[in-house]
């Protein structure tokens, strides 16, 4: 389910290009874009980059390929990351940052040392972490898969392979905008 195939990592390479040439197009850099449904895809993704811009998100994943697709998309949005590679390192990471520190965690299911449904009960058990938004980020879509996330703790889910604008509505969904006063973000 998680490979590291070539041709994803070739379609990812063509996707970050098409969605430089989304964001170039619609801040007025390139006459190029002609597609309505692009403009909507992108008017989401800026709609994250000024209402949520310096949120800080934890990434719980331990496929090298999905954890630079991720870093990329999230980056790209203006977004503090920091990653781990493991439910148990995400732990460590938690209980060393202060209380309120990340705004959301995304978290793979299929890790290493300590799986994700793991991660986030642990993560529960600490008063601290009860209203940290957990999002999944999962192949497995079965009524099952995502009962399975519920009852472990988990808030949300997003399938997996990920896309730019499926981050970005559940980003929006979960973390509150920012201030006016507060926002980094500009167009470049
Ligand atoms: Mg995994």
């Amino acid at each position: 389910m998680e490979l590291l195939s070539a041709p994803f990592f070739l379609a990812f390479s063509v996707l970050r290009i098409i969605f430089k040439e989304i964001r170039l197009a619609v801040v007025g850099e390139s006459p190029g874009l002609k597609s309505g449904e692009s403009v909507v895809e992108s008017e989401i993704m800026m709609l994250v980059r000024r209402a949520i811009a310096g949120a800080k998100i934890l990434l719980v994943e331990d496929n090298p390929v999905n954890q630079e697709v991720a870093l990329f998309i999230l980056e790209d949005f203006g977004l503090h990351v920091d990653v781990a590679e493991n439910g148990s390192l995400a732990l460590a990471r938690l209980q060393a940052a202060a209380p309120g520190y990340y705004d959301l965690i995304f978290m793979d299911m299929q890790m290493p040392v300590m799986d994700g449904l793991t991660a986030t009960r642990e993560i529960r058990k600490n008063p601290d972490f009860g209203k940290l938004p957990i999002v999944a980020m999962t192949a497995n879509v079965t009524p099952e898969d995502r009962q399975g996330c519920f009852q472990s703790g988990m808030n949300d889910f997003v399938s997996k392979p990920i896309f730019p604008e499926e981050l970005a509505k559940v980003l929006l969904r979960w973390i509150p905008p920012r201030a006016a006063g507060d926002l980094a973000w500009e167009a470049t």
